[in-house]
């Protein structure tokens, strides 16, 4: 099932903290943190997975609105108290 997108290279990944299986990075720092959570499908809403995906790969950021921000970082609070990364 795809459920992420690769904060790095914009290959779908089966999570949002999973490794990536094309470039194998993982998300460590607090903004890669964020940008990973906004491009699972938990966070995107209306925006495809293979759009963000290709928007990545293109070397375009998604764009995050205030709001949206403030929940991901209350989800990496969250993912850091109890840091639980599903593989
Ligand atoms: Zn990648």
């Amino acid at each position: 099932m795809k459920q992420a997108v690769c904060f790095s290279c914009g290959e779908v990944k089966p999570g949002a903290l999973a490794r990536c299986p094309l470039c194998g990075k993982l998300p460590e720092s607090d903004e890669d943190l964020l940008l990973s959570l906004a491009l699972s499908s938990r966070n995107l809403g209306g925006v495809s997975l293979e759009v963000a995906g290709r928007d990545i790969k293109e070397g375009r950021r998604p764009r995050l609105d205030e709001q949206t921000l403030d929940r991901l970082r209350a989800q990496i609070e969250e993912f850091k108290k109890a840091p639980i990364v599903k593989r």
